[in-house]
């Protein structure tokens, strides 16, 4: 990875290299973390960090799921973001991937969560297409995993919490090993859930049918998606998806930070459409860019301009 100058660490800018942790840190035995994947773009008019403010709701609101007490309010992590990127500025030529994390550091061992002091990091660092730059003309291969999603009888997919990702681990190294680029997991009923790390959205005769949030991550890209969707007059349903329906769709696509809108050409060795990315996905992806990019003067509230 691309390292940067400074990383925010419990209120102070600290060297890259020093921000280091105990080995019995809590979090790093027992999983309880929450954490954001928020983009900065580099623009015409500097480097513009997307959403802020749902992504800062978002990681508080993972805290309170999570029984974590953040020491800090949404204003004073917002500014910590921006305090961090103006920091390492000279470091970015092109967009940026921000990493703030809220764990349990060192100070008490055992299960019981509440007596471990809380820790609060941003990290950032230069970051392109998360599933590579041909995936977003291209699309990529994908396969339905042979893990169901995290259940919700026992685990919260509402907060982004480090053990969730268990779950998507193995689902990815699984899809990775078997010659695939993405896992879609389903849930517990058979039905889509989300990737490894995205939201899902396929389109038939014209409309846009994404799952609802009953076993998801509460998606910034798919709420902005859906918001393009309906600007732009394209039909949506909202509504569950088959393992069969997906083999039949027209089109079908990834959201999400990282992986921003990733066509799909293939689900278990099944061409999806024409096997190449969609009309309406490059109408949507076309969109997204602009408005990430502060080129689209309806969407300019959603980016945080760091100057
Ligand atoms: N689902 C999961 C499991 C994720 O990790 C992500 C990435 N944060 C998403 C969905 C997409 O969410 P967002 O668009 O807010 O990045």
């Amino acid at each position: 990875m691309k390292e940067s100058t400074y990383i925010w660490k419990n209120g102070k800018l600290i060297p890259w290299n020093e921000a280091t942790t105990h080995i019995l840190s809590h979090t790093l035995h027992y999983g309880n973390a929450v954490f954001e994947g928020t983009r900065a773009y580099m623009t015409k008019k500097g480097l513009a960090i997307f959403r802020l403010e749902e992504h800062t709701q978002r990681l508080l609101n993972s805290a309170k799921i999570l029984m974590i007490k953040c020491p800090y309010t949404k204003d004073e992590l917002k500014q910590a973001h921006i305090d961090l990127l103006k920091a390492n500025i000279d470091n970015y030529k092109t967009n940026v991937y921000i990493r703030p994390i809220i764990y349990l550091g060192y100070g008490a061992m055992g299960v019981y969560h509440l007596n471990s002091p809380v820790e609060t990091a941003i990290a950032s660092w230069e970051w392109g297409a998360y599933l590579g730059d041909e995936a977003i003309e291209k699309g990529i291969r994908v396969k339905i995993s042979s893990f169901v999603r995290n259940n919700i009888k026992s685990t919260m997919g509402k907060a982004k919490a480090a053990a969730n990702y268990l779950n998507s681990q193995m689902a990815k190294h699984e899809a990775i090993t078997s010659g695939f680029e993405e896992a879609l997991l389903l849930d517990d009923n058979g039905f889509v859930a989300e990737g490894s790390g995205e939201c899902f959205f396929i389109v038939r005769d014209g409309v846009l049918i994404t799952p609802p949030y009953d076993n998801t991550l509460e998606s910034i890209t798919q709420k902005t998606t859906l918001e393009i969707a309906r600007d732009m007059g394209i039909p949506i349903e909202q509504r569950r998806i088959t393992r069969d329906e997906v083999y039949i769709a027209d089109e079908a696509f990834f959201t999400g930070t990282a992986a921003e809108i990733t066509p799909i050409c293939e689900v278990d060795f099944r061409v999806i459409g024409e096997g190449k990315r969609g009309k309406i996905t490059k109408q949507l992806q076309d969109e997204f860019f602009k408005i990430v990019m502060g080129e689209h003067s309806k969407y300019t509230h959603y980016l945080t301009y760091i100057s």
